[in-house]
């Protein structure tokens, strides 16, 4: 079995992007600039917001994060957003989910700039990566997709099933699949008979949020598992969405998590804040 090591491909993105950080301000001056909003205290999300914090000091780019209490209103994080749509320093903008039930999410992403929106969830960046055209990709989908690239995993032509259909994670996952000309089958909570589509998958992409959901009897020898789910269990163990231990020894690839798709979120998060700056350097220059 071939593991798939999302954190060693992080890592070699982490230089690309430093290298190209060094680049833009050699030639410009400029630095390119997150802002992440974060509302309420749910304990994962201070931590991803941290993780993506360091991220940003490890390669060079200016950060800001913009905490907000969990009673905070909606009209409060709207100004904040369009503070961060106006202020030249920041280049990309990240609103960190879920957020709070009274406030509607849907309406602050449609509030971020398109070209500051490095977590392709605005609809227009929606629209331009289904039509297959250059756009912000979601961050956790985008990083599956280098990594099948990296790992010369070829998917026109495979049955993938993808778990999940969240518009974070499984909607986008799918469309990048169909776009790479794989056959995709997406099942949710509702899905009859789940092992039916697993053990006809090439490749199975998970991200569900239940524990150890996928088993290896329900897929088939040589499998290509991507395992998108992180869930912390009552004994502190962080585990994914895949039983890792019984699948390593039917799958041909795995993803392990921690180390698998995480860190490449992070990566790409990364690599689309500099692909915005990139673009805002090249508009003022015009
Ligand atoms: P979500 O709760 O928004 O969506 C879950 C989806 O799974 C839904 O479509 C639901 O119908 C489906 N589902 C739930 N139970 C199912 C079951 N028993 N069988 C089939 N489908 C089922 O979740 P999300 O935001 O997409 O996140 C999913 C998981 O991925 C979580 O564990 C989350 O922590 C993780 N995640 C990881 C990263 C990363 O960087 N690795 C990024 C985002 C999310």
């Amino acid at each position: 079995m071939q593991l798939l090591d999302g954190k060693a491909l992080a890592a070699k993105i982490e230089t690309t992007v430093v290298s190209g950080v060094k680049e833009l301000k050699d030639k410009t001056g400029l630095v390119p600039g997150l802002a992440v909003i974060l509302v309420g205290q749910d304990p994962a999300s201070a931590e991803y917001v941290s993780m993506k914090k360091k991220a940003c000091d490890r390669v060079g780019f200016y950060s800001v994060t913009h905490e907000m209490p969990s009673d905070i209103s909606q009209a409060a994080i709207e100004n904040t957003i369009k503070m961060m749509n106006n202020n030249p320093n920041i280049d990309g903008i990240l609103i960190q989910l879920p957020l709070p039930k009274h406030i509607d999410t849907t309406k602050l992403l449609e509030l971020v700039e398109p070209s500051k929106d490095v977590d392709g969830f605005h609809p227009y960046n929606v629209g331009r990566m289904v039509s297959n055209l250059d756009a912000f990709l979601p961050a956790t989908p985008f990083g599956v997709m280098r990594m099948f690239q990296e790992y010369g995993i070829e998917l026109s032509g495979k049955n993938v099933v993808v778990i999940g259909s969240s518009d974070i994670v499984g909607k986008p996952m799918a469309s990048l699949l169909i776009n790479a000309k794989a056959t995709v089958t997406v099942c949710n909570s509702r899905t009859k008979d789940l092992k039916a589509h697993t053990l006809a998958a090439d490749i199975v992409v998970i991200a569900v949020g239940v524990p150890l959901l996928l088993k290896a009897d329900m897929v088939k020898d040589g499998a290509i598992i991507i395992d998108v789910g992180i869930n912390r269990l009552d004994t502190g163990k962080l585990v994914g969405d895949a039983d890792f231990e019984s699948l390593k020894e039917k799958c041909s690839h795995l993803t392990p998590v921690p180390g698998g798709v995480g860190p490449m979120t992070i990566g790409m998060l990364l690599k689309n804040t500099i692909k915005a700056a990139k673009l805002r350097e090249k508009r003022e220059t015009k």
